[in-house]
């Protein structure tokens, strides 16, 4: 693919005009206006393509203000890659140099310097962790640069943001070996999520492997326009995973417990020119990447799982249970029966469906962020949708929509839990009843 080229003009051929995304489209739903849905957005493409219309910064907004959820994808009879389409008309912007001069250096310092670094995303949790304990954080968010800060997760203390072990054995009989991607933000944020991963993992009969090396899959760097970053940490990645292999030599499954990294690992090819020697290693690798649910639920997986969570202990009233579905995981990786199924072996569990569980909830990796209104608009309608099911506990399998729902929640006022399916499956197997108030809140 030639980034030199702002649109990738083929793929934006695919379109049909049909307009059977547009009500898929969380911001068209805000806004109701064509350029702002995935039919505008293709058209808006196509005509800088072919020079009538300039990639100027109206174009641009329309590209930044979108989340990057695919749910026009699973709305298209036409097969529109979007997401393709979009990663690749935002690196071309990016190669314009948009932005001021302070916009540009946040970008890479972000990009470039903290996120494919242990040490650097490990000071950046101690300093915000320092500034929200003395309430520098609350004073700063009064500012507009700052808004974002005030919906901040709170970062856990030191103890709760310790890194995998290298290797976490498989209790019981051991039925396999799996390499485990534990993320850049995640230990910082979700470490406790990245132990109920391998916890399960082992409880299931897998030993857990993680390579002490690995950081960054790249992922925000694709949707963000950073192709050239995204590039050299899917090469990382692919290295530092390569040697982990089962007793017989295979290459082992890669278990991702975050929807946006494992979608974006499964297409990891497309960042690769066919001609490119990475091109063929990246596909390779990715027939090796499975998210954790899907993961879990597959059948010899699930039986033991299902053995296991037999004799635990329930509770006289089942708690209703509600599943989001993450974009990356039902539009992207087209998951969507697994993380159900394993919810319903939970004992003492009554899981109930949310009215338009697969719209976007706003997060879109670091969307949120930089477009914190907009985020909070696309959540506003959902968490209505959430009150209605009356469940006390919101599932998700993406980190990034459990940071903004639990923000979303608290906002909103509502008593609800929000967990990581990981979380319920290893608080199942560890306790028995799934307790409807956070244990580790
Ligand atoms: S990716 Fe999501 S926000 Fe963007 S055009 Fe498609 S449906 Fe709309
Ligand atoms: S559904 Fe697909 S083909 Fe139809 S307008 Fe939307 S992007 Fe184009």
């Amino acid at each position: 693919m030639d980034d030199a080229t702002l649109v990738d003009y083929a793929k934006t051929l695919d379109c049909i005009h049909c307009g059977l995304c547009l009500n898929a489209c969380p911001t068209y739903k805000l806004t109701g206006a064509e350029p702002s849905s995935p039919r505008g957005r293709v058209h808006l493409m196509r005509s800088v393509a072919e020079g009538t219309l300039q990639p100027d910064s109206e174009f641009a907004e329309e590209m930044d203000f979108c989340l990057l959820c695919r749910a026009c994808e699973s709305a298209c009879p036409s097969g529109v890659q979007f997401g393709v389409l979009m990663e690749h008309t935002r690196a071309g912007l990016q190669t314009e140099r948009r932005g001021s001069f302070f916009a540009r250096a946040a970008r890479w310092i972000g990009f470039r310097v903290i996120l494919p670094s242990r040490f650097a995303l490990r000071l950046v949790a101690f300093v915000g962790r320092s500034a929200q304990r003395t309430g520098l954080t609350r004073f700063v968010s009064r500012f507009g640069f700052a808004r974002a800060l005030r919906d901040a997760p709170t970062i856990p203390p030191s103890a709760k943001r310790a890194l995998l072990q290298p290797m976490t054995p498989a209790r019981g009989e051991p039925r396999g070996v799996v390499g485990v991607l534990q993320g850049c933000m995640m230990p910082e944020l979700f470490g406790r999520v990245n132990r109920a991963t391998v916890a399960v993992l082992a409880e299931a009969g897998f030993e857990s492997r993680v390579p002490s090396a690995h950081v960054c899959c790249g992922s925000l760097h694709a949707h963000n326009g950073d192709r050239e970053g995204a590039r050299f940490l899917a090469q990382k990645t692919i290295v530092c995973f390569e040697d982990i292999v089962d007793a017989s030599g295979h290459p082992s499954p890669i278990v991702v417990n975050s929807a946006g990294c494992g979608a974006h690992m499964k297409d990891y090819a497309h960042l690769f020119d066919a001609d490119d020697p990475w091109h063929e290693r990246a596909h390779r690798f990715a027939e090796r990447v499975v998210d954790f649910s899907e993961f879990v639920a597959l059948p010899r997986t699930r039986a033991a799982l299902e053995r296991r969570l037999r004799d635990r202990p329930s509770r006289a009233q089942a708690v209703r249970v509600t599943w989001d579905d993450p974009c990356h995981l039902c539009h992207a990786q087209k998951i969507r029966s697994e993380p159900r199924a394993l919810l319903d072996l939970l004992p003492g569990i009554e899981r109930v469906e949310m009215r338009d569980s697969e719209g976007c909830c706003g997060s879109a990796g670091i969307y949120s962020l930089l477009r914190p209104d907009d985020a909070a608009a696309v959540l506003e309608p959902k968490l209505q949708e959430l009150s209605d099911t009356r469940a006390a506990i919101l599932v998700t399998g993406n980190p990034g929509c459990q940071l903004q729902w639990s923000a979303g929640v608290k906002r909103a006022g509502l008593n609800v839990r929000v967990a990581h399916i990981a979380e319920l499956l290893d608080e199942a197997l560890q306790h028995g009843p799934i307790d409807p108030a956070d244990r580790n809140a």
